[in-house]
């Protein structure tokens, strides 16, 4: 017997949600805490953290929450993540591009995105969905506000209440698709259950054919971080750094428009990730590194360059 198969735990739902980093932890945290909250009003057993390593700092880097739930006692109390998710939820939707989110999933796991983008235009790029059975959308930005705040971070008190914005919809979403928790229990315990509701009855759910699980090519910034030498010494900026991709923090693309290009080299000088290069036909933007802060367009004195959601792009 594998150490694995020891230590398993059969009734264990695994539940991880994606965000990017400080405007978007509340709404994480938000998640995990309502299903957990709902779950507990069961009789469940229940656990629910974040992922420091993820950097949460950091303005729109991929950051991970988690909840655990099981109808037994749970064994494992002192995980770092969720090695092996059965249900993941996307917070925002670019984080589908790029970001290896369906990373370890269970045979018959489910995935939650909150796009209002079709399912096949985020299939498109999720490529092969291996173990993933079940895909869900829901626009959750139409249904509640967005809620931006520090509080509640780091196990302080959280002032604002929980769901009161859009981990809501998406929460209700979740539980549409995947029935973890009765519905009235997850009312009970949002700030906005009229906007949960939403979420729960205008959720598109598809079922996905059953398929072999792919190989993982993907590695998450963990794995990267473990390979760091001590002390997190890094080599010059001069060189690109593959321990620190910042490409997938991006949700908005610059794009010049080489008519009004003056080449000023304003934007060369300004982006702070050093991802412009200066060509004879004006700046071109290292898309691996760019992480889409917007610095260049701001100051760009022609406005040449605009911002694109990154999802209108296959690449
Ligand atoms: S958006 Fe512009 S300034 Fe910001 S990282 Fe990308 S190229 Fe650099
Ligand atoms: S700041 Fe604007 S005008 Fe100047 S080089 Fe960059 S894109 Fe061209």
């Amino acid at each position: 017997m594998s150490t694995h198969e020891l230590f398993a735990e059969p009734n264990l739902i695994q539940i991880t949600v994606w965000a990017r980093g400080v405007v978007m932890n509340k709404d994480a945290r938000d998640i995990v805490v309502a299903l957990t909250e709902a779950a507990a009003k069961e009789g469940k057993y229940v656990q629910a953290w974040e992922n420091y390593v993820d950097l949460p700092d950091r303005i729109y880097v991929p950051v991970r929450a988690y909840a655990r739930i099981s109808s037994d006692p749970i064994e494992s109390k002192y995980v770092y993540e969720n090695e092996n998710p059965d249900i993941v939820v996307v917070v925002e939707e670019t984080l589908v591009k790029g970001v290896p989110i369906l990373k370890g999933i269970k045979p018959g796991s489910t995935l939650v995105v909150n796009t209002r983008r079709s399912i096949d235009t985020i299939l498109e790029f999720l490529g092969d969905t291996g173990n993933l059975a079940k895909i869900v959308t829901v626009d959750a930005n139409s249904m509640a506000e967005a809620v931006m705040t520090l509080s509640g971070a780091e196990g302080a008190t959280d002032a604002t209440g929980i769901g009161a914005g859009i981990a809501a919809p998406i929460a209700g979403a979740v539980v549409k698709a995947t029935g973890i928790v009765d519905i009235e229990n997850l009312s009970s315990v949002v700030k906005n259950p009229t906007a949960m509701r939403r979420g729960y009855e205008e959720a598109q759910i598809r079922e996905l054919p059953a398929h072999e699980v792919v190989e993982e090519v993907a590695v998450t910034a963990r794995e990267l971080l473990k390979q760091m030498p001590f002390a997190g010494t890094v080599p010059s900026p001069q060189v690109e750094n593959e321990g620190m991709v910042t490409g997938n923090w991006r949700i908005q693309r610059p794009v010049l428009n080489q008519e009004a290009c003056t080449q000023c080299w304003t934007c060369w000088i300004s982006c702070p990730d050093s991802c412009i290069t200066m060509t004879d036909d004006g700046p071109t933007f290292n898309l691996k590194y760019c992480k889409g802060c917007g610095l260049c367009t701001a100051v760009c004195p022609s406005g040449a360059i605009s911002r694109v959601p990154e999802l209108d792009f296959k690449n």
